[in-house]
């Protein structure tokens, strides 16, 4: 019996679509169709290159809407969110189109002839993407790596196939040629597996959690396959007592709660000087209890369900362990019944090495501890194995960027929450990620340099 995956509504547990999973000879004839189309890509012009990439962008804007709506039933996004993750993958598009005319090499100075640098594309890429983001993540690898001249084989989450399926089928309306983006729904162990140990693909993108990314890592190592790895995260929210406490507070909540938590740059460690404990923690509790958690598709909701049963219990499970030492100081409320709710909660550890207070829970809580001063606040942001992402609040422009260079952290924020834009660079420090994604760079990431020098003796 041929495999099938179930996409399931979270917030309604209705089955919403049976799409069926690609498997290891599925994965041999894809790439063996990428070759063959990137052969053309890269030797059509760069400008028409830039041409077909643009109209990929407003085939993607033009259906904004409608992708919208189907991440809200397959991934309970709220609208807005989804909305603006439609709108990114127009975005990183327009962008990495316009570098097409920019991926330039070098002219390098040598005795007796000229050298220069060429970057070549590396062929055939593999995107394996998670389900929290479906669409963004799966396009900060694919815009830059078509955009690069290579060919893109994506694997989206088993549960969130349908936004990409999506995808893929608006790039053939733009105009794309055929098998140059392809997606492929699949299981990781079989689909995605299939993708790393093949010898005809050169890199694998691989968004997920830390414990598939070093497997993905060793696997790859058989092929020397070129990987970026964005993974984990248990990212700190540092605030000081000389800090704005109000601003600190009111933004904190959706600091771990959007997306319902399942964003791996989630601000879970709340870190707050001793003297302002009390007061930021008389602010924080009426902003997490105002946080409206329900139906995704209505435009007043701020957070949706988690995505999947497994996931929920997940959460339980760690929330669960952690009671009775680590009581919730604060609990929110979510809907009851059907789909796969959670309420914002806040714990309290008295022992900043508790597991809910190092790993990665992936659901809307947060733990919230005090420290006393910047060296001991700089030691609790570094005390995990993760380095993805942080905020550091305080109205000392100093300390803010001693903090800020001291965390070992790919992405920091002063006196705010924000760390991904398309065209600032990406990634994690320690175990939460090699390489980096978006900004400037992104489309060399897909590339090989080539030296050649050309002798000008007679
Ligand atoms: P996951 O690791 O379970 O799965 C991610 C993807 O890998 C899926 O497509 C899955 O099918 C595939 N996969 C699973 N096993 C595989 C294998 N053996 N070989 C090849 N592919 C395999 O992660 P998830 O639960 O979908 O996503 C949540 C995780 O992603 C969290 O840890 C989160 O922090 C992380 N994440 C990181 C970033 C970042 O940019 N650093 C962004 C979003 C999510």
């Amino acid at each position: 019996m041929l495999d099938a995956l179930e996409v399931l509504n979270p917030a309604t547990e209705e089955v919403i679509a049976t799409v069926p999973a690609a498997g290891p000879a599925d994965v041999d004839a894809a790439v063996a169709r990428a070759a063959r189309a990137q052969t053309a890509w890269a030797a059509l012009t760069p400008a028409d290159r830039a041409r077909l990439l643009r109209r990929f962008a407003a085939e993607v804007d033009a259906h904004v809407e409608e992708l919208a709506a189907l991440e809200v039933r397959q991934a309970g996004h709220t609208i807005g969110n989804a909305r603006w993750e439609a709108g990114n993958v127009r975005d990183l598009l327009e962008y990495a189109a316009g570098g097409v005319e920019r991926l330039m090499g070098r002219q390098i100075p040598v005795p007796g002839g000229i050298d220069v640098t060429f970057l070549e594309p590396l062929g055939v890429v593999g995107v394996i993407a998670p389900w929290n983001f479906p669409m963004p993540i799966a396009a900060w690898g694919t815009a830059p790596a078509l955009a690069a001249g290579n060919a893109v084989i994506l694997k989206p989450a088993e549960t969130t196939p349908l936004t990409a399926l999506r995808l893929a089928e608006l790039a053939l309306e733009a105009g794309l040629p055929e098998h140059l983006f392809q997606v492929l729904p699949g299981r990781g162990p079989v689909a995605g597996n299939a993708l790393v140990e093949h010898p005809g693909v050169a890199k694998i993108v691989f968004t997920g959690s830390t414990r598939v990314g070093k497997q993905i890592m060793a696997k790859g190592a058989d092929t020397l396959k070129r990987v970026t790895l964005e993974l984990g995260g248990k990212s700190p929210n540092i605030v000081f007592a000389d800090a704005d406490l109000e601003k600190a507070a009111a933004t904190a909540p959706l600091s771990f709660l959007d997306n319902a938590g399942q964003d791996c740059c989630a601000r879970t460690r709340i870190l707050v000087e001793r003297t302002a404990y009390d007061r930021f923690m008389e602010l924080l509790e009426p902003a997490v209890l105002a946080v409206a958690v329900g139906d995704p598709a209505d435009p007043a909701t701020a957070v949706g369900p988690l995505i999947s049963a497994v996931q929920r219990d997940r959460v339980r499970e760690y929330v669960a362990t952690a009671a009775p030492a680590v009581p919730a100081v604060i609990r929110g409320t979510a809907p009851e019944g059907k789909g796969f709710w959670y309420p914002p909660t806040v714990l309290a550890p008295a022992d900043p090495g508790e597991r809910i207070a190092v790993e990665e829970v992936f659901g809307p809580v947060a733990v919230v501890l005090p420290f006393e001063d910047e060296a001991d606040a700089l030691r609790l942001a570094n005390a995990t194995p993760y380095g993805l992402s942080g905020s550091i609040w305080t109205r000392d422009v100093g300390r803010a960027l001693r903090l800020a260079r001291g965390t070992a952290a790919g992405n920091l924020s002063v006196n705010s929450h924000s760390s991904v834009r398309y065209w600032t660079p990406f990634g994690g420090f320690k175990q939460s990620g090699l390489g980096r994604e978006l900004g400037p760079d992104a489309l060399a990431a897909f590339t090989e340099t080539k030296n050649v020098f050309i002798s000008t003796e007679e």
